[in-house]
């Protein structure tokens, strides 16, 4: 038996991995995060994606995070319309990139392509958006995926984001949320309804609540859409004595006006 064996049977399997990834990363250029591009450091846009990509940046809602067309259109809160109206049951929501042509091509891959590895890229642009929410942080819980989706999938894309942006004083709580009952397509419904077919489809498995109590939360998904979601989580985590809930995804698709 060769040096190699022996060490490969001494090693833990996670250990071999890394050390896979680390040889591999050395054989394969580091590509463009939306394309095939090669680019100088791992984690980049190559200059054509760059040119289209919409990072989302100040001046922006305090609250949910709407990009502002001028510095002080939210008043002396800093708040939009639509949240003073109707306050969301989460403290704020930031996303790295507006979902469009360019985002979809982050995203798609870490939900459909089986290549959760793919997320340590990514989650640096989420922890530049979220920089302040993820300071406060003190637990990081993933949005559900619905088991049936997770047997298809395998893995759930919100919870490989969580466990890439999970740090000693913000540890992930993978399994803390579960999705009860199996909600209806909600592409397929309006505004209100969305929220309704979602609230009350997420409770915090019991077993978690007790690491979750008087925590600031940062609750993270891939994308962000209507925010029936998020609210549903957020109510959830926040009855289960959470006491703040903050929402962080990459990419984040606006109504259009
Ligand atoms: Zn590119
Ligand atoms: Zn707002």
């Amino acid at each position: 038996m060769g040096p190699s064996a022996s060490a490969s049977r001494l090693l833990p399997r996670p250990a071999l991995w890394r050390w896979g990834r680390l040889a591999l990363d050395a054989l394969v250029p580091p590509l463009c995060l939306a394309c095939d591009n090669p680019v100088a450091d791992p984690g980049q846009f190559c200059a054509a994606c760059f040119a289209q990509v919409h990072l989302i940046a100040s001046p922006l809602c305090e609250r949910c995070g709407v990009p502002f067309e001028a510095a002080g259109q939210g008043g002396a809160l800093g708040v939009c319309g639509d949240c003073r109206e109707r306050p969301p049951p989460w403290g704020r929501a930031r996303a790295a990139l507006a979902y469009d042509k360019v985002a979809r091509r982050l995203v798609l891959p870490l939900k459909y392509a089986d290549r959760p590895e793919t997320a340590r890229h990514r989650a640096p642009l989420m922890a530049r958006a979220g920089a302040a929410l993820l300071a406060q942080a003190q637990a990081i819980v993933p949005v559900p995926l619905h088991r049936r989706r997770l047997f298809e999938r395998r893995y759930n894309q919100a919870a490989v984001l969580a466990r890439a942006l999970a740090r000693p004083a913000a540890p992930a709580l993978l399994d803390a949320l579960v999705r009860t009952p199996a909600t209806a397509p909600l592409g397929e419904l309006g505004r209100e309804a969305r929220a309704l077919a979602v609230a009350g489809a997420f409770g915090v498995r019991p077993a978690r609540a007790a690491a979750l109590r008087g925590k600031c939360v940062l609750l993270v998904d891939d994308v962000l859409t209507s925010g029936a979601t998020a609210g549903g989580c957020a109510k959830a985590l926040l009855e289960a004595g959470a006491a703040s809930v903050d929402v962080l995804a990459l990419a984040r698709a606006f109504r259009r006006p």
